[in-house]
C-alpha cells in the first residue's frame, strides 16, 4: 500500500477519504483537518486563550499537542475524579505532558468539592456513574474557563463521539440535545465558548496520531466504563461505515449543514425547571455560577451525595 500523497510506504488506510498515508503525510493530514475544523466554524481566533480539557486519554492529549503545534495559546485543565489507579495514572500522564512541553496546567479534584466518590454520586443520583461524572465535568470546565479568563474551552471529542451522540439523540428525538449537538457552542453570559476541534477525525485516526507522535496516554479504561449505549451506537455506525465509507462524516456534517434550519431558536430549555425557571443569566444561590434554577444542578448533586451519605452513617 502506497501513500497517495508521496508514494512512500503507507501506514494507514483511510477509505472514507479514498486515501492512504505514510507517517509524514498522515501528520500533515491530521493538522490540516484540525485547522479546517477550526477555520470552518470559527472555533479559535489568533488572540484566543484556549483552556484544553485533558483527561489523560489519547484524544485530549493529542488535541493539546496539536493546538500547541498550530501556535495557539493554551492552558490544560484536568479534573481528578478520584477513581483509584485509573485517575492516578490519568493525572500523571497529563502532568508529565505539561512539564515535557512547558505548558501551563490547572488541576482540580472532584473530592475537594463533593463529599463522596463517583460511586457515591451514582448511588445518590440513582443514575449511572457517567451521568453525575459528566455533570461535574461540565460544571468544572465552565467554571475554570471563566475563572482563568480563557476565551474558549476545547475538548477532545472526535468524529465517532459526535456521530454516535447524534445517532442516539435522533433515535429518541431529544430536541433539547440535538440543538446542542454541534462542535461549536457560542459564549453566553456565564457560559464559556465550547469547541471540539477533532470533530473531523475518527477514533482510529487519533489513535494512530498519538502512536506516531509517541504521546503516552492512559491505557486502562475507566472502571465505571463508558455508556454502554454509546458503545453500541459506535459499533453499529462502524459497521455501516465499513460497508459504505464516508457515511459517518456525511451523517454528521449533513446534520450540521441543516442544524440552524432545524433549530433556528438555538436550544430549547433542557428541563421543565428551565422552562419555568430563572432567566439564563440567573446565578446559583450557593456557588454563584450560572444557573436556570435557584440552586444549580451541581450544588444539588453535592447536597444529594451529602445527605445520602449521612443517612447511611
Ligand atoms: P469523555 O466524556 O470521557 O468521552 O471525554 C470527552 C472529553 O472531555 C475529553 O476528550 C476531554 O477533553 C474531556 N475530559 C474528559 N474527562 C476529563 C477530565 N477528567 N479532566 C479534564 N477533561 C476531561
Ligand atoms: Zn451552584
Amino acid at each position: 500500500m502506497k501513500c497517495r500523497a508521496c508514494t512512500r510506504k503507507a501506514v494507514i488506510k483511510l477509505p472514507s477519504h479514498n486515501s492512504a498515508f505514510c507517517p509524514d503525510c498522515f501528520d500533515r493530514f491530521v493538522l490540516s483537518q484540525v485547522g479546517r475544523a477550526i477555520e470552518e466554524r470559527s472555533m479559535i481566533a489568533p488572540g484566543d486563550h484556549v483552556l484544553v480539557a485533558v483527561s489523560g486519554g489519547k484524544d485530549s492529549l493529542a488535541l493539546w499537542e496539536i493546538l500547541m503545534r498550530l501556535g495557539f495559546r493554551t492552558t490544560g485543565f484536568h479534573l481528578d475524579l478520584g477513581i483509584g489507579d485509573y485517575s492516578r495514572e490519568s493525572r500523571s500522564h497529563v502532568e508529565s505532558f505539561a512539564s515535557r512541553h512547558g505548558l501551563p496546567l490547572t488541576i482540580e479534584s472532584l473530592r475537594d468539592e463533593v463529599d463522596g466518590s463517583v460511586s457515591d454520586i451514582a448511588r445518590a443520583t440513582r443514575r449511572p456513574a457517567c451521568s453525575g461524572c459528566g455533570l461535574s465535568k461540565r460544571y468544572f470546565f465552565n467554571r475554570t474557563a471563566l475563572r482563568t479568563g480563557a476565551t474558549v474551552l476545547a475538548t477532545g471529542h472526535n468524529l465517532d463521539d459526535e456521530v454516535s451522540r447524534l445517532f442516539g439523540n435522533l433515535l429518541h428525538w431529544h430536541d433539547e440535545y440535538l440543538a446542542k449537538n454541534r462542535p461549536d457552542l457560542p459564549s453566553l453570559e456565564g457560559l464559556s465558548k465550547k469547541v471540539k476541534p477533532l470533530v473531523r477525525l475518527t477514533e482510529k485516526e487519533m489513535a494512530t496520531y498519538a502512536f506516531l507522535r509517541k504521546i503516552p496516554y492512559v491505557l486502562q479504561e475507566c472502571p465505571h466504563s463508558a455508556d454502554a449505549k454509546q458503545l453500541l451506537y459506535k459499533k453499529l455506525l462502524n459497521e455501516v461505515e465499513a460497508a459504505s465509507p464516508g457515511t459517518k462524516h456525511a451523517f454528521l456534517f449533513g446534520f450540521l449543514d441543516r442544524i440552524d434550519r432545524f433549530y433556528p431558536e438555538g436550544s430549547p430549555p433542557e428541563t421543565k425547571e428551565e422552562a419555568s425557571g430563572l432567566a439564563p443569566d440567573g446565578r446559583c444561590e450557593q456557588c454563584g455560577e450560572i444557573s436556570w434554577t435557584p440552586v444549580c444542578s451541581f450544588c444539588r448533586l453535592k447536597e444529594r451525595v451529602r445527605t445520602g451519605l449521612s443517612e447511611k452513617r
